[in-house]
């Protein structure tokens, strides 16, 4: 059976990595789904890959004027929304010391500002039963070099979901944290193969996850299988978290 028939999804940064696997995930389970991403051919290339119930909407997260586009767009077109992935999010390495005004705003722009805005935003439009999934990151709980303003960021994200779920009390909503390990996806380029293959050696699966990993986890977290699970960090990580 379909997990997730007659909904209504929406995965923000739905064009590419975990936010693209997903919705694919998302549309084999049954409801429709919007993606966004800030580049049109992006997102019709993204649209085409997932190929049926799925509309593209071109929507960056760190704008507030694009977000209440977003949401116009999905109240015209089907009315509500079940279901919140706010999966877009950067990740740029800067040591302290190096650290600009540029990269912390941009980060917390988007990863944190954004992902709120999104949040609150859908509110009007989320029916009660609903099911929120904020992507965070195994950085949220552990340190690593260079990458502290994107952990900030992270731990800010977990934290969120703490306090969500008892303004969203009475709405029954549910909010839940995804946090991904290692994944490489096209923003892991830059790093190369031997990165990867470092991280890997340092996994209790002994492998890098992929995208599909972290998607079906999500697809749990959506889902009415997990109707009594609210507030948690799932980490998904094949257990670097954990050691
Ligand atoms: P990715 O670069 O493949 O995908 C990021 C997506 O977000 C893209 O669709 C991109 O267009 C979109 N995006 C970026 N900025 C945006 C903005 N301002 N507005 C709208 N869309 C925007 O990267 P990914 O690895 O799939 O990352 C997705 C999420 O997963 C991020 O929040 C990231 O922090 C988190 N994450 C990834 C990993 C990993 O190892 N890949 C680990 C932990 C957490």
């Amino acid at each position: 059976m379909n997990k997730l028939e007659g909904k209504v999804a929406l995965v923000t940064g739905g064009t590419s990595g975990i936010g693209l696997a997903t919705a694919k995930r998302f549309v084999a389970e049954g409801p429709y789904v919007f993606i966004t991403g800030r580049r049109q051919t992006e997102l019709d290339a993204a649209v085409k890959a997932i190929g049926e119930n799925v509309t593209g909407v071109q929507s960056d997260a760190s704008n507030l004027a694009d977000l209440d586009g977003l949401f116009a767009t999905i109240k015209q077109e089907q009315g509500h929304l079940d279901v919140v992935f706010a999966n877009a999010g950067i990740g740029e390495i800067a040591p302290l010391g190096e650290i600009t005004e540029e990269h912390f705003d941009k980060t917390f722009n988007i990863n944190v500002k954004g992902l709120l805005f999104t949040v609150q935003k859908a509110l009007p439009l989320l029916p009660e039963g609903a099911s929120i999934i904020l992507n965070a990151s195994i950085v949220s709980i552990k340190g690593t070099p260079a990458l502290s303003v994107y952990s900030a960021t992270k731990a800010a994200v977990r934290s969120f979901a703490r306090n969500w779920i008892l303004d969203l009390k009475e709405r029954k909503i549910r909010v839940n944290v995804v946090s991904p390990g290692v994944v490489p996806t096209p923003s892991y380029d830059r790093l190369g193969v031997e990165f990867v293959d470092s991280e890997a050696s340092t996994i209790p699966l002994g492998r890098v996850g992929t995208p599909d990993d972290i998607a079906k986890a999500v697809v749990f977290l959506a889902s009415d299988d997990s109707s009594f699970v609210n507030g948690i960090e799932l980490f998904v990580d094949g257990g670097m978290a954990q050691i």
